[in-house]
C-alpha cells in the first residue's frame, strides 16, 4: 500500500548553555530513542536534529513541509530549549505535530543525581516552555506524556502516526462518482469545494456509460482470474455462476477506471445503472476488501471517509467499512442497532468466511445481484459520520460494542452487524440526531475515537464524540458553543 512510504521526524530541543558534551549526549540519546521506538511504531521515527537555534528549527520545518515522505514531526525537549527560537519555525509548520513530553531516564537515580544530572535531564521544565509556545501560537498539536519505553506511550504515538498518515492520505485522495446523489436526499449532499479546501479531496464524476463500455471490454480470462480469487476467499452458496461472473465483470471495469485516475474511493447509485444489468454488490464488497472506499446512493463523503479509515487501520487496510443504521431491536434491556446495506458491506468486518449468494433486489429495477453474506465480528468499535453544516464540516463519532447478532435472521439476504451503542441505544440515537449525524457511517474496529479526534484536529474540522458519559443536555450545550466558535473562526 502507498501508506508504507511515510516516516516521521524527531526534532529534539536543547540550547548551547550546557556545553558540547551535553549536546553530544542529547543527540546520541535522541538517535537511540528514535531507533528503538521505530521497532514498535507503524512508521519509522527518524532523528533529524538537536535544535539549538532559530535557524536550525526553521530549516528542519521547511524541509518537513516540502518532503512528501514526512507525514509529521515529533518534538521533545531533553534539556531546556528557549521557545522564542521556535516561533519562526513552528509558525511555518504545515505538517502534523506531536509533542512527546517524555524523559530519557525512567527513575531519579538516588546516588547519581547531582546538578550535572539535573541540567542534562530537564524535560520536566523544558517541555513546559515548549508547551507554552504551542498554546500561545494556537497550533494544533497532539500531546503525549509518559516514559518513551512504556507500551501505552508507544501505542498512542503509533495511533497518532496513523491519524497523521490519514491526513496525508486525505490530502491526495481522489473520489470517483458514478452518477449523482440519490434524488431528494439531504445528508449525502455537501460542498465539494469546501471538502477539497479543508480535506484535500478531489471529488469528480465519470459517466455510467463509460463504465458500461469498460465492462463490455472485460475479457473472459480476466473474469476467470477474479473468479479464482473469489473462490479462494469466499464460499459459493449459489449455482448461478453467470450472475457471479457479471459481478466480476463490474468489479474489473470499476477497478480499471479507478486505477486509471488514481482514485481510492467511489460512489454509485441504484438510480443510475444505465447499461448495467445488476447493482454492483459482490463487486463493491471485494473492492472495499482491497482498500477502496465506497458510498452508496452517491454518498461521496462516506466513500472518502471509508477509504481514509481503511488507510489509518492496520497494515494500511484495516477493518473499517461503509455502514448504515438499518433497524432497531427495542426490547427493554436488550436494545441493539442492526447495521447493513442493500448489498455493500465490506467483508473486513466478517466473523467467519463470507458466502456468495444471489437474491432478488426490490430496489433499482435490475436483475438479482450476487453479494457476500456474513455476520460482523464481536468487539469494541466506533461509527463516524461526516456532515456538511453549511460553512463547516462536522465529524461525529460514537463508541459502540459489536455483538454476535442475537437472532440468526435466516431470511435476511445481506451481511449484517449488530451493536450496542453508548451511552445507550436510545440516548445515543437522541445525541446522534441532535448532532445531525447521517444514516450512512464508517464502522471501524481498529481505528479509535482518539485517532479520529486527532485526525479532525489535523484537518481543522469540528469533532463531536458520543461516549459512555454523554448526555443530551451536555451535547446540546457543546453543539451550541461549537456553533459560536466556528462562526468566529
Ligand atoms: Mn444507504
Amino acid at each position: 500500500m502507498r501508506m508504507k512510504k511515510y516516516e516521521f521526524w524527531f526534532v529534539v530541543g536543547s540550547q548551547f548553555l550546557y556545553g558540547p558534551e551535553v549536546l553530544e549526549t542529547v543527540a546520541a540519546r535522541a538517535q537511540e530513542m528514535a531507533k528503538e521506538l521505530s521497532v514498535s511504531l507503524p512508521y519509522p521515527l527518524v532523528y533529524k536534529v538537536t535544535a539549538k537555534t532559530n535557524r536550525e528549527i526553521s530549516e528542519v520545518v521547511k524541509e518537513a513541509n516540502y518532503d512528501d515522505a514526512c507525514a509529521g514531526i515529533v518534538t521533545w525537549c531533553h534539556t531546556f530549549s528557549p521557545s522564542k527560537m521556535w516561533i519562526n519555525g513552528l509558525a511555518e509548520l504545515q505538517k502534523p505535530w506531536c509533542h512527546l513530553a517524555t524523559q530519557y531516564n525512567r527513575e531519579i537515580p538516588n546516588e547519581e543525581i547531582d546538578m550535572d544530572f539535573m541540567n542534562l535531564n530537564q524535560a520536566a521544565h523544558g517541555d513546559r516552555e515548549h508547551g507554552f509556545l504551542g498554546a500561545r501560537l494556537r497550533k494544533p498539536r497532539k500531546i503525549i506524556a509518559g516514559h518513551w519505553q512504556d507500551e501505552d506511550v508507544r501505542k498512542r504515538l503509533g495511533d497518532w502516526m496513523r491519524s497523521a498518515v490519514g491526513a496525508a492520505f486525505s490530502r491526495q485522495l481522489k473520489v470517483m462518482r458514478f452518477g449523482d446523489n440519490m434524488r431528494e436526499v439531504a445528508v449525502t449532499e455537501g460542498d465539494k469545494v469546501e471538502a477539497q479546501t479543508r480535506l484535500g479531496w478531489q471529488v469528480n464524476t465519470w459517466p455510467v456509460g463509460k463504465l458500461a463500455q469498460t465492462m463490455d471490454a472485460v475479457t473472459d480470462a480476466e473474469i476467470d482470474a477474479l473468479m479464482d480469487a473469489y473462490r479462494a476467499a469466499y464460499d459459493f452458496a449459489t449455482d448461478d455462476l453467470e450472475t457471479v461472473r457479471y459481478q466480476a465483470r463490474e468489479e474489473i471495469a470499476m477497478k480499471k477506471m479507478l486505477d486509471e485516475e488514481g482514485c481510492m474511493a467511489f460512489s454509485n447509485t441504484f438510480q443510475d445503472l444505465y447499461g448495467m444489468r445488476q447493482l454492483p454488490g459482490l463487486a463493491s464488497q471485494h473492492l472495499m476488501a482491497q482498500g477502496y472506499g465506497y458510498g452508496g446512493e452517491g454518498d461521496w463523503k462516506v466513500a472518502a471517509m471509508t477509504a481514509i479509515l481503511k488507510a489509518m487501520g492496520e497494515e494500511g487496510n484495516g477493518a473499517s467499512a461503509f455502514m448504515e443504521d438499518y433497524t432497531y431491536h427495542l426490547v427493554k434491556g436488550q436494545e441493539y442497532s442492526l447495521g447493513a446495506h442493500m448489498l455493500e458491506v465490506c467483508p473486513s468486518l466478517a466473523a467467519d468466511r463470507p458466502r456468495i449468494e444471489v437474491h432478488p433486489l426490490g430496489i433499482g429495477d435490475r436483475e438479482a445481484p450476487a453479494r457476500l453474506v456474513f455476520e460482523g465480528k464481536e468487539g469494541d468499535a466506533i461509527v463516524v459520520s461526516l456532515v456538511d453544516m453549511g460553512g463547516r464540516l462536522r465529524l461525529i463519532c460514537q463508541d459502540i460494542h459489536c455483538v454476535k447478532p442475537i437472532l440468526p435472521m435466516p431470511n435476511l439476504p445481506v451481511a449484517r452487524v449488530m451493536w450496542q451503542a453508548e451511552p445507550s441505544l436510545t440516548t445515543g440515537v437522541e445525541c446522534w440526531i441532535t448532532a445531525g449525524g447521517a444514516h450512512h457511517t464508517v464502522l471501524s474496529y481498529d481505528v479509535t475515537a482518539e485517532m479520529m479526534k486527532d485526525w479532525a484536529r489535523i484537518m481543522d474540522i469540528e469533532f463531536v464524540h458520543i461516549t459512555k458519559g454523554t448526555t443530551v443536555e451536555s451535547l446540546e450545550k457543546e453543539l451550541f458553543l461549537n456553533d459560536l466558535a466556528w462562526k468566529l473562526k
